[in-house]
């Protein structure tokens, strides 16, 4: 059977990969099989980017919850019926864990009767063959692809099937996800699946869909990367007002998600990646009633997005203000202030503000003031000995920055005026080589004039043998008609090796202290640099 471990460790980004570990492991302290299930899967193998983590364990998984937030996951809301847990796992990984179980649906628009099962029997209850895959996380087994309606080769021949003829009679929201899943892969519905579509449409089975399930399709429109694309596909087929009443594509803000969505685009290219949920449902509903939104509110599962939404504009109007006040008085402040802000919000402000001022500085702190960045001159710091290895580098370069910014650096010589006076002190010359006096240094002069049966009869006097191999091995390499650099070094290491202090160690005594001394002054001035 095929070992997807792999696939998955390089398909997922380090943070889901921690993420998969983390839940991995506090579901097996807790005596519970594991798997990755759903779209996760679905998009580890087609290679579609893998947007949120969905886990199934055999068990209740909100029993996990304390462990996962010790170990710092967020909780964003629980289903005690369903017994799934949405939250946001350490690097602001999404993830839902349910309990693996069976549905039975006695009523189309009844909530199913739920029972707890094996992790096979859980997948016969998905809507489509593409999501009925799990990837096992447990020991001895993990990496392993449960594919009992054979997912992986639909997904091959891009293939959306529903699994068995009831699929939308059973629960119509799954129609809904046929239409965002069809709009967002471009994956045509099987020929089958496609007539029991129509048939259903036909039915008007959508006008049964729970309002649970319109909480979680609409929550998963947010997390869209073209929403535009699903919202044209629903109010096609006239299924935003199933969704809300009063939910048509007219009251959706349609400029300001295609702004939205670009911004964000050029954002991610400028290295800040951003979650758009909050904003994507605020301008998604930004002609909608304030009944309308309270009810879209109040279906969806995870309770932090909708706090996000609802508080979304009162905190872009407080960057506004300060954006407009003293804090953001010069180009340096600005710069620290937007630094400092939660790249969502400054996301959401450069589409919905109508202060000129406002978006200037923030198109400036994304293009202008980058620019000035790369003018701190690295290159003569590093001349000046202003290194990443001093503490205060990054103040340093900073200050740089900061004054570039703000015009007060004018010149290179303004620069090098600016940064001469934080240079360290330039580190102490490297002591000189320890001098051999008296008897030993005759001694080494002898032995280095010697040859090398002589110098190993004189060293063999010593103590330790392999010092007299050394020694042997010395004046033959410096006997070699060696480059010039070399010699020296021969020299060297004769001294080194010379046998009368080895043999005279009490005499020499204070010598040995000195060399040491020596050594460890070298070793500090190594250090200092
Ligand atoms: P994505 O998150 O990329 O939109 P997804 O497939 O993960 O896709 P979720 O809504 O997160 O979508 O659902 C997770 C999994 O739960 C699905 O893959 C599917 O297996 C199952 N599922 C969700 N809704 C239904 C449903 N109405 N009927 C049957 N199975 C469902």
């Amino acid at each position: 059977m095929a070992d997807y471990i792999y696939t998955m460790e390089i398909r997922l980004t380090p943070d889901q990969q921690r993420g998969v570990t983390l839940v991995q492991d506090t579901a097996r302290a807790a005596g519970m099989n594991v798997y990755l299930t759903g779209g996760a899967v679905r998009d580890i193998i087609s290679g579609f980017s893998i947007r949120d983590l969905d886990f199934t364990v055999q068990g209740n998984p909100l029993k996990l919850q304390k462990e996962l937030e010790r170990a710092g996951a967020t909780m964003s809301g629980a289903d005690d019926d369903l017994k799934t847990l949405y939250l946001v796992l350490p690097g602001n990984v999404r993830a839902e864990i349910s309990s693996a179980r069976t549905e039975r649906y006695e009523k189309t628009g009844k909530p199913a009767v739920i029972s707890p099962a094996t992790i096979i029997e859980d997948l016969r209850r998905r809507d489509f063959t593409v999501n009925a895959m799990a990837l096992s996380l447990n020991p001895g087994s993990r990496g392993l692809l449960m594919d009992p309606y054979n997912g992986a080769a639909d997904i091959e021949t891009k293939t959306l099937r529903i699994l068995h003829n009831y699929a939308f009679v059973e629960d119509p929201s799954r129609l809904i996800r046929a239409l965002r899943f069809a709009a967002r892969f471009n994956w045509p519905l099987e020929e089958r699946t496609q007539a029991r579509f129509e048939s259903a449409k036909e039915n008007k089975y959508i006008e049964y869909i729970t309002s649970k399930a319109i909480g979680r399709e609409i929550e998963q429109l947010a997390y869209e990367d073209d929403p535009l694309n699903i919202i044209r596909a629903l109010e096609k087929e006239q299924w935003l007002k199933v969704l809300d009443q009063h939910w048509t594509i007219a009251k959706v803000d349609t400029v300001g998600l295609s702004e939205l969505l670009k911004t964000r685009q050029q954002m991610s290219e400028l290295g800040y990646p951003t979650d758009p949920a909050a904003a994507v449902l605020y301008f998604l509903t930004a002609k909608l009633g304030d009944k309308d939104v309270s009810e879209i509110r109040r279906l969806i599962p995870r309770k932090d997005l909708v706090e996000a939404w609802r508080t979304i504009e009162d905190h872009a109007k407080t960057l506004a203000k300060r954006l407009s006040g003293k804090e953001a008085s010069t180009p340096s402040r600005t710069w620290k202030l937007l630094s400092e802000t939660q790249p969502e919000m400054i996301l959401f402000l450069a589409v919905a503000s109508r202060q000129k001022a406002v978006d200037q500085k923030i198109k400036n702190f994304f293009t202008k003031w980058r620019e000035v960045q790369k003018k701190v001159p690295l290159l003569e710091m590093t001349e000046l000995r202003i290194t990443p290895q001093m503490a205060e580098y990054p103040k340093i370069a900073n200050e740089v920055f900061m004054l570039l910014l703000d015009g007060k650096l004018r010149s290179h010589t303004e620069i090098m005026k600016f940064l001469k006076p934080l240079a360290p002190p330039p580190p102490p010359p490297p002591p000189p080589p320890p001098t051999k006096r008296g008897r030993g240094a005759k001694a080494a002069a002898a032995a280095a004039q010697a040859t090398p049966a002589v110098v190993a009869s004189v060293a063999g006097k010593g103590k330790k043998k392999g010092k007299v191999e050394a020694a042997v091995v010395a004046p033959v390499v410096a006997a070699k008609p060696a480059p010039p650099p070399a010699a020296p070094k021969a020299e060297k290491e004769k001294k080194k090796i010379s046998p009368p202090k080895k043999a005279n160690k009490a005499k020499h005594k204070p010598k040995a202290k000195a060399l040491k001394t020596g050594k460890s002054k070298t070793k500090k001035a190594k250090k200092k640099r």
